[in-house]
């Protein structure tokens, strides 16, 4: 569903990503670790045309994405084919949950209020929160908020899911709900590309892990060789560092 040829990205005179090569087949679950600053986030922006690059060539559900941005349509398609979530929640503080979840089917979709509202409910049930939908995200914990915000991205029904650090800005005892939720959507089959600092998750729901160095990916693997049995010194010394 996603293939990635000699994918370049700088920033200026930073060279964030270095000829990345990535393929992610449907219903997997693909976790991205590295350190900070080693171009995890800036990878998975590229995914959904968050971010140019100069160099090279996505394909995202069968549409193409091409350097400089240069790929209007596709863009489109792309942004209602895929969902993501942040780490800070971005939802919109003026709408209750219910109608954070119900506004891009209505406005993108097309979807009838009724028919809207009924898959709301549902994915609220889903997340958990059911009884929270005609709350404010002001009114809500961090990880009720980042349920709502993983609810609102399944509204639009995607066929991948991004997740960037979806669990770093909360508090610990909210982690669980979260990692709960994205541990069910694994298991019925969604395809996700991971960002996350929660290794134990990682071992425990990828399919393959890549690990990241100065924009590189120096190894990537099934989870159980990249944690107990890493190829590339830079993997062990990363791992080394932080479990
Ligand atoms: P973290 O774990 O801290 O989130 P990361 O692996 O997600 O780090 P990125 O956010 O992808 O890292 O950043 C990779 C590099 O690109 C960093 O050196 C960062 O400073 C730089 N960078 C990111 N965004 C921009 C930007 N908009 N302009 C210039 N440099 C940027
Ligand atoms: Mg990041």
């Amino acid at each position: 569903i996603v293939r990635m040829q000699k994918l370049n990205k700088h920033f200026g005179s930073l060279h964030v990503l270095k000829n990345i090569d990535l393929e992610v087949v449907p219903g997997e679950v693909v976790v991205i670790i590295g350190a900070s600053g080693s171009g995890k986030s800036t990878l998975i922006r590229c995914i959904n045309g968050l971010e140019e690059f100069q160099d090279g060539h996505i394909v995202v559900d069968g549409h193409s994405l091409v350097p400089h941005g240069k790929s209007a349509k596709a863009l489109q398609r792309i942004r209602t084919e895929v969902g993501m979530v942040f780490q800070q929640f971005n939802l919109f503080p003026h709408l209750s949950v219910r109608d954070n979840i119900t506004l891009a089917p209505l406005k993108v979709r097309g979807l009838e209020r009724a028919q809207a509202t009924q898959s709301a409910e549902r994915l609220l049930d889903r997340v958990g929160i059911r009884d929270q939908a005609d709350k404010y995200p002001s009114q809500l914990s961090g990880g009720q908020q980042q349920r709502v915000a993983l609810a609102r991205a399944l509204a639009m029904e995607p066929r991948l899911m991004l997740f960037d650090e979806p669990t770093s800005a909360l508090d610990p005892e909210m982690i669980g709900e979260v990692l709960d939720a994205m541990r069910e959507l694994a298991r019925e089959g969604m395809t996700m590309i991971i960002v996350t600092h929660e290794m134990g998750f990682a071992r425990e729901v990828a399919d393959r892990v890549i690990y990241i160095h100065q924009g590189e990916i120096a190894e990537e693997a099934p989870p159980e060789r990249i944690f107990d049995d890493p190829q590339d010194e830079r993997t062990r010394g990363f791992l080394a560092r932080v479990l």
